[in-house]
């Protein structure tokens, strides 16, 4: 039994010793293996746990910047519960991380969006991932604030939406500058009334709504006459106190309904949303220039304004705001020559005035160019001798398709634009030229009267023009006569005595043209230093059979002969006239009977057969 023992623990020996060669044998063998492989391992330990620290570092880093971004960050789980916020976020909305954390995002809905803003967001979030966009949400003390806002969604490795990020500005501020910009734009920064552009806008706006609806509008168009004067007498400062004073007027003046705007200077539009009177612009124009007509109190002063409105309808006067606007404007003109405080409806006549007018004023340049206008004469006889006393020169238009144009028909639009000077000046050069012409055929058809516009009479030129015009022809200033309207010298009859004066002093003859017309007085007529009254035509066609005329032609022959002037009759046409006429006292006729204009080879033919 020992025996089998022993054996037994000898072979266990045997067999430990081999195994142990075995794996010494191995190990030697692979020792470079295993060394390597045993090194290896160390290694990634000691990457690992680098990495580890650098991913902590970076979520160190971004947690940093997340809480000191500008930005509010906000990270919710897949079904939209708040996991986290930022610092900004808390800022922007208000809330503490305790107080929104688990709560859904919903809670700062304004309610300023509807269902479908939302669904689109939400089926944007889910197909693309992505939603960007500017919102209205509500801050914790309720108010509603405009914030730009991107969702991200999350995704996990299986492709579910894990979390949704938002990151968002608020963007009151840069609205607020926005607004401003925009208020810049759209209102005039004095009144704080639409401005033009915005006006048009709301026009256009009204415009479309009363198509769809088929309800009239109104639109007026307000101007203030005196406003430049204001300006130019108190300074900016009272004439900008002013504006501010009348838009607030105008504003008072119309109902909530309408819209008020300064669309330039001294000029108001006022839209006229609800027009169910027809005589609704009327009324509320009567009520604006009333209100208008009350003194200002600007830099102490009282000022009083003339305003004038014109009116345009839709859709009778225009369809669409650039006729609309036109229109009134239009309008205004008209109520403007009739005087302050007036105000005018639109008429189709005034469309077809306009065309007419614009069509004449482009003809008359090229007129002028062409030498498309000549002078007639019109003989004057003096009645105690039965001769020629002298001619007028009256413009004609030689049209070359319509004919002769009568200077009624274009001397008034020239008088509206400065082609008058232009016109003016070549028919006193050329009257002159004739009076030349003649003498050097051994006529003298003298004196030679020219007729002066408005805007001639005024202009500083005149007086070198006429000297210019003289010399040029060596003729004497006391040969040609200039003929002014009694209405122009009442216009502004101080500064009309001071030109009056210079042209007498260098001998020119002066005559009060369409005389009885004008309401000048006597205490005037005394002043302007004039040699002749052209009594106006208007007296002398019923003056046979009209007692009034009559005894009014009387007034004018006594009141020439006290003040020592020549007293000529226009326009006579009959025998009667005539013999009326010189039986009371007058000088001088001038008239169809007698004469019509003639061109100048015609007055050559009256004086040879004169003599
Ligand atoms: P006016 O200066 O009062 O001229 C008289 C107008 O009466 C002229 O008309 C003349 O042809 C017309 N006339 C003369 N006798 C009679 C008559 O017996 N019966 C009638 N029914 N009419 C008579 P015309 O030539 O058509 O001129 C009209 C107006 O145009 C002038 O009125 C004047 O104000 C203006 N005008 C004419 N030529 C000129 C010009 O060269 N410069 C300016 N500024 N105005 C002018
Ligand atoms: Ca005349
Ligand atoms: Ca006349």
């Amino acid at each position: 039994m020992s025996t089998l023992t022993g054996q037994a623990g000898l072979w266990c020996f045997v067999l430990l010793c081999t195994a142990l060669l075995v794996s010494f044998f191995v190990l030697t063998r692979h020792w470079d293996t295993f060394k390597k492989k045993w090194q290896k391992s160390e290694k990634s330990e000691k990457e690992q746990c680098a990495a580890q620290r650098e991913l902590e570092y970076q979520l160190q880093l971004d947690q940093i910047i997340l809480e000191n971004t500008k930005e509010a960050v906000v990270i919710t789980d897949a079904d939209a519960s708040i996991l986290y916020i930022n610092q900004a976020y808390t800022q922007i909305t208000g809330y503490e991380p305790r107080e929104i954390i688990g709560e859904n995002p919903r809670v700062c809905k304004s309610g300023h969006h509807d269902q479908a803003f939302y669904e689109s967001m939400w089926n944007s979030l889910l197909q693309k991932g992505k939603w960007s966009g500017e919102i209205l949400d509500r801050r914790k003390n309720g108010e509603v604030y405009p914030k730009s806002l991107t969702i991200h969604a999350v995704y996990s490795k299986s492709g579910e939406i894990r979390n949704y990020i938002g990151i968002f500005t608020d963007i009151t501020e840069k609205r607020k500058v926005e607004k401003q910009l925009k208020d810049l734009l759209f209102y005039d920064p004095l009144t704080n009334l639409p401005n033009r552009t915005l006006f048009e806008k709301l026009l256009d706006q009204s415009l479309l709504n009363s198509q769809f609806h088929d309800k009239p509008l109104g639109l007026l168009c307000v101007d203030l006459a005196s406003f430049t004067d204001i300006n130019n007498t108190l300074g900016y400062k009272a004439g900008d106190d002013l504006l501010i004073q009348v838009s607030k007027r105008i504003r008072s003046g119309v109902r909530e309904t309408d819209t008020v705007s300064r669309s330039y200077s001294d000029q108001f539009m006022v839209l006229l949303s609800e027009v169910k009177l027809k005589d609704c612009p009327v009324l509320l124009s009567r009520r604006l220039l009333r209100a208008l007509q009350q003194p200002f109190h600007i830099a102490g002063e009282k000022i009083f304004v003339d305003a004038c409105i014109g009116i345009s309808l839709y859709p009778e006067d225009g369809i669409d705001t650039q006729s609309l606007v036109k229109h009134a404007h239009t309008a205004l003109n008209v109520a403007r020559k009739r005087g302050p405080g007036n105000y005018q409806y639109f008429h189709t006549q005034m469309r077809e005035d306009l065309v007419h007018r614009v069509t004449i004023e482009r003809e008359m340049h090229h007129a002028l160019e062409h030498k498309e206008f000549i002078l007639y004469y019109q003989p004057k006889y003096a009645l105690a001798t039965g001769q020629m006393a002298g001619v007028e020169a009256l413009m004609r238009w030689q049209h070359p398709q319509k004919g002769i144009i009568s200077p009624a028909e274009f001397i008034p639009i020239a008088e509206e634009s400065s082609l008058i000077r232009a016109i003016g000046e070549w028919g006193l050069k050329q009257a002159c030229y004739q009076v030349k012409v003649w003498q050097d055929q051994g006529m003298d058809v003298l004196p030679m009267a020219v007729n002066l516009s408005a805007k001639q009479f005024q202009d500083k030129g005149l007086l070198p023009l006429v000297l210019e015009s003289l010399e040029a022809n060596k003729l004497k200033p006391e040969w040609l006569e200039i003929e002014i309207t009694e209405s122009i010298l009442m216009e502004n009859p101080e500064d009309a005595v001071r030109s009056l004066r210079e042209l007498r002093k260098v001998g020119v003859q002066i005559a009060v043209d369409d005389f009885g017309t004008g309401y000048s007085s006597l205490a005037y007529l005394k002043k302007f230093p004039v040699n002749t009254l052209k009594i106006d035509q208007a007296f002398i066609t019923d003056i046979v059979c009209d007692a009034h005329d009559k005894a009014i032609v009387s007034s004018i022959l006594t009141m020439g002969q006290s003040l020592n002037l020549k007293v000529v009759a226009e326009g006579v046409e009959t025998k009667e006239q005539m013999d009326l006429l010189k039986a009371m006292g007058c000088e001088e006729v001038q008239g169809y009977y007698l004469s019509k204009p003639l061109p100048p080879e015609g007055i050559a033919e009256l004086l040879k057969k004169s003599n």
